[in-house]
């Protein structure tokens, strides 16, 4: 089907009108178009790319409710009310309510007075739902984190199998289908599971350019990260992931004890603490929460400005998602990881002793081999992630990550290898031993500790034979032989054992180049001392000029306060973004207010008298101008959200 002229300006005159945006995104228009004209599509964006207006356009725009399959039931309620503030008819469905509150949503459902109606996929298996759905009229599918229905993704739900029944009983609804989780597998398994094979397929560029991607070799993983925040997040709202609930627990008193304001959150908690820390995070400025892999997904909390792992990822795509939540306002925002030799050994441990058939562990070990790749490469990271969703990267590096801000040195580690595989063979030849890497090294080191004489290692002839490197360096050299599969590890004590590729460096047939290890880790923003002293925000305000910034902390203040009166997130009256774009073109006069991006008709009737205010009263009520010297000049004015930021600018 083609789409008309008038289709078209319906769907910017939309996104105008109802979200106050100026133009589309990549490919969000294309998509737009395709669904209005009743086409499927599949759509793998990043996170923070704009996957949402892919949906809610054509359900404002096509007759009917657009009904979205999520599983996000926590989030369900923020969603709903960030529209209801822009003025789209919006409810949902879901286990939280009680009986009567689903009575009321299903009625205005059946009466057309919905524009979008959010469900839970295991809503749609129970009949009263189908039963419901088909009395009334449906604009348009959509099955966000689609991802979910592919088995070997890392998100699976089995309720998502059930949705191929949407295109068998409503043939004639255009369904979409959103994912952030871009790798081949998934995307053939999406579209194959959800029986869509004649849709439109839509893949934007997933590079996520005001990311700093980092990656940092583990030493005390705590106070690394404590430093990291301290140095470059004071005050900031961030997620710090780690493996275990322990060190979740750990992490987040570690953090608060230090004067870090934080919550943890994982499965072990009851739903109520659950509910009411990820609550917290949305509405809260600056509160960092320390989670498993069980918080974040579909977090649309815009000014989360960093990402930390402790704990290495299972796979890339887990840990691009994962970082992905960084940063969707398009400010500057730091995706950091700490990563040391203990990760290696965990992980290739797990899997060999884990659950799950021959197949499965070697699509786990491919996973963490892409993964470890992605740790120990001396070349531009994001160029690596961008290659591993099949997507060109830039030739000469981003400019924004670790290695190319500060290129890491390698040096040829083939002797050094060949001293720790022979400590290995010796141990297993002489001895019949097997030993952790902790052992191997005092060895190479001639520490003469307990468990060394203990088993008379020191009369080993490789006792001390590596005493011109330092524990440190040895324990890099263990984790990249094991991340490149010239040492693997093995049983329930993790001890190192040859492969099959070690023979080669043992024979000298090859050459083992290495990464050095950093003495100290690369600093992102070089101290940016111009914002020193504000502890609050400092990242989502770096760009503005120091003129500007109390009438940014007064509209924050202002918004705080409706946020509060309204019971919802801050960002659901006004982003970081468009407040720093008001103070940037001061306006005077409602209709000058209408042109800031993120001012839709809505918002613009709701506050923009109240904002209007708030800038006259900084002016001391003197005049509607602000004073001259804040005004900023055109070129200092902030370029807007999707533009990418200068480098040197925050850098
Ligand atoms: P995703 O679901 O893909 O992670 P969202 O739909 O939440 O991303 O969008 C990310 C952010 O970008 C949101 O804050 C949204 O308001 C903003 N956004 C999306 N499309 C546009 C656009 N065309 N112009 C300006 N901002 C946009
Ligand atoms: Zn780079």
């Amino acid at each position: 089907m083609t789409v008309t002229e008038g289709e078209t300006s319906e769907a910017l005159t939309t996104l105008h009108r109802v979200f106050g945006y100026e133009a589309f995104r990549g490919e969000q228009e294309a998509i737009v178009e395709h669904v209005v004209a009743g086409g499927d599509a599949v759509v793998l964006m990043p996170t923070g790319g704009g996957k949402s207006l892919c949906y809610q356009i054509p359900a404002l725009i096509r007759p009917g409710t657009g009904v979205v399959v999520s599983p996000l039931i926590a989030l369900m309620q923020d969603q709903v009310d960030a529209l209801r503030a822009l003025g789209v008819r919006a409810g949902f469905v879901n286990s939280t309510q009680d009986f009567d509150e689903r009575r009321v949503v299903e009625a205005e459902f059946l009466a057309g007075e919905l524009d979008l109606l959010y469900l839970a996929p295991e809503r749609l298996r129970l009949d009263s739902t189908l039963d419901l759905l088909s009395r009334g009229k449906i604009s348009v599918f959509a099955i966000d984190e689609a991802h979910c229905v592919s088995q070997w993704g890392h998100d699976f739900r089995p309720d998502y199998l059930a949705l191929s029944l949407l295109g068998e009983r409503w043939p004639d609804v255009p369904r979409i289908a959103l994912t952030a989780t871009a790798t081949d597998a998934t995307h053939q398994e999406i579209t194959q599971r959800l029986g869509m094979p004649r849709a439109r397929h839509f893949v934007a560029s997933f590079d996520r350019p005001n990311i700093q991607y980092r990656i940092v070799p583990k030493s005390d993983a705590k106070k690394q990260l404590l430093a990291f925040l301290r140095e470059e997040h004071p005050g900031d709202a961030g997620i710090v992931y780690c493996l275990s609930r322990n060190s979740v627990e750990k992490t987040a008193e570690f953090l608060t004890h230090n004067g870090v304001e934080a919550v943890p959150y994982h499965a072990g908690l009851d739903a109520g603490t659950r509910a009411a820390h990820q609550s917290r995070f949305l509405r809260e400025d600056g509160l960092v929460v320390v989670a498993t892999i069980a918080f974040g997904m579909g977090i649309d909390k815009p000014d989360v400005r960093f990402v930390a792992h402790l704990d290495l990822p299972k796979s890339v795509e887990g840990y691009y998602q994962e970082t992905g939540r960084a940063g969707r306002d398009g400010l500057p925002s730091t995706a950091w990881m700490a990563y040391g030799l203990n990760d290696v050994v965990q992980q290739r441990k797990l899997i060999q002793t884990g659950d799950g058939d021959e197949g499965f562990r070697r699509r786990a070990a491919g996973h963490l081999d892409a993964m470890l790749a992605l740790c120990e490469t001396a070349s531009c990271r994001r160029g690596q992630l961008l290659a591993y969703f099949g997507q060109d990267p830039q030739a000469a590096g981003c400019g924004n990550c670790d290695t190319c801000l500060s290129p890491p040195e390698t040096w040829d580690g083939t002797v050094a290898a060949q001293k720790l595989l022979s400590t290995v063979v010796r141990l297993q030849r002489e001895r019949g031993q097997k030993f952790g890497a902790g052992q191997i090294i005092d060895i190479l080191l001639g520490k003469r500790t307990a468990r060394v004489i203990q088993f008379d290692h020191d009369q080993l002839s490789v006792f001390g034979i590596g005493e011109d490197l330092t524990e440190g360096e040895w324990r890099g050299v263990v984790r990249q032989l094991l991340a490149q599969g010239l040492l693997a590890v093995e049983g329930e004590y993790g001890t190192l054992v040859l492969t099959d590729a070690s023979g080669s460096v043992l024979r000298r047939e090859r050459e083992v180049p290495l990464r050095k290890e950093p003495k100290r880790p690369a600093a992102a923003r070089g101290g940016g001392s111009s914002s020193a002293g504000r502890p609050k925000a400092k990242a989502a305000v770096a760009e503005l000029p120091e003129e500007l910034l109390p009438a940014f902390e007064a509209l924050r203040a202002w918004r705080a306060e409706q946020a509060r009166e309204q019971g919802v997130p801050a960002y659901v009256i006004f982003h970081d973004a468009t407040l720093r774009e008001i103070v940037s073109v001061w306006p005077t006069s409602v209709d000058q207010l209408g042109t800031v991006g993120g001012v839709g008709e809505k918002k613009l009737a709701t506050y923009g008298e109240g904002v209007l205010a708030v800038l006259r009263s900084l002016n001391g009520g003197a005049g509607d101008t602000p004073p001259e010297e804040a005004r900023p000049e055109p070129e200092d004015a902030w370029p807007g959200p999707d533009t990418e930021p200068e480098p040197d600018d925050w850098i």
